[in-house]
């Protein structure tokens, strides 16, 4: 590992590396440094992520019966959510963003150390290693801290009951979170990947994936290639289990597998529309 301005100094194409990343790491340390350097990056990657991935599915909604190859598979059909709902949902994100999460951010420069980038693009096997520890971590730090913020009724109303506004999900409710929920997960999304030693394009390649999974809970569908079908014995939660969780908010509190709410028997059985 290196510092960014050694890096600077010392940069060169990696030469006779086994490692298939490497031409691709390459390119983004010659080409953009200085954005993938910055502090500010992987909020900037979380946030344009929940957005571009929660728009076709908004577009969805409000094409609804339209699109009957996709209209079949809405998991609760009666309740359909209005344009006002997604404007509403993302200028929340949006705020919480600018008016917590980059503050943070910036507090947070002054506090932990410089960055360090390596020169080393990850091997495929780190990047599906690493990027499997820090989800299977992260779904166990948060099912245990949704379970407990379900149970505790103070807890509930206080912190996690924003999220549960609407009994039936859409992909824009995905991010309105309370602000100690937002800082919660932020820290968790942060520091996991740092925890388990993870190369920063391992972290970037999870954040994107947490956050296609996190979309996929919301979005009200249960289509039968979505990823929850594709991973087999069900090992991804998915549309379907979160769905339930907004509809019977005692189960089903797991964000992204599913093992846990079965070995402590909180998942329920799923309506599947496929
Ligand atoms: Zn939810
Ligand atoms: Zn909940």
């Amino acid at each position: 590992m290196m510092n960014i301005t050694e890096l600077t100094l010392q940069l060169q194409p990696s030469r006779a590396s086994d490692r298939l990343l490497q031409p691709f790491w390459d390119y983004l340390l010659i080409h953009h440094l200085p954005l993938i350097s910055s502090p500010f990056f992987p909020v900037l990657l979380a946030f344009s992520s929940f957005f571009f991935f929660s728009i076709p599915f908004a577009a969805l909604d409000l094409l609804a019966e339209r699109v009957p190859l996709f209209y079949k598979y809405k998991i609760q059909p009666d309740r359909r959510p209005t344009v006002e709902m997604m404007v509403t949902n993302f200028t929340i994100a949006l705020s919480n963003h600018i008016f917590f999460v980059v503050p943070i951010v910036i507090i947070s420069t002054f506090i932990l150390p410089t960055p360090t980038v390596p020169k080393d693009a990850p091997t495929l096997y780190e990047l599906f290693t690493g990027g499997l520890a820090v989800l299977l971590l992260f779904d166990t730090q948060y099912y245990i801290w949704h379970f407990i913020h379900h149970k505790h009724p103070q807890l509930y109303r206080c912190i996690h009951a924003i999220h549960h506004e609407y009994i039936a999900p859409f992909s824009f409710s995905t991010e309105p979170l309370s602000i100690p929920e937002l800082i919660t997960v932020g820290f968790w999304s942060n520091q996991d990947p740092i925890i388990l030693k993870c190369h920063p394009l391992t972290m970037w390649c999870t954040t994107i994936f947490s956050i296609w999974l996190s979309v996929e809970d919301h979005i009200g569908y249960d289509l039968p290639w979505s990823l929850s079908h594709l991973v087999p014995f069900g090992l991804l939660g998915g549309a379907a289990a979160h769905d339930m969780h907004h509809q019977k908010p005692s189960s089903n509190y797991a964000p992204l597998f599913s093992h846990w709410d079965r070995i402590f028997g909180t998942s329920v059985p799923l309506k599947r529309k496929n």
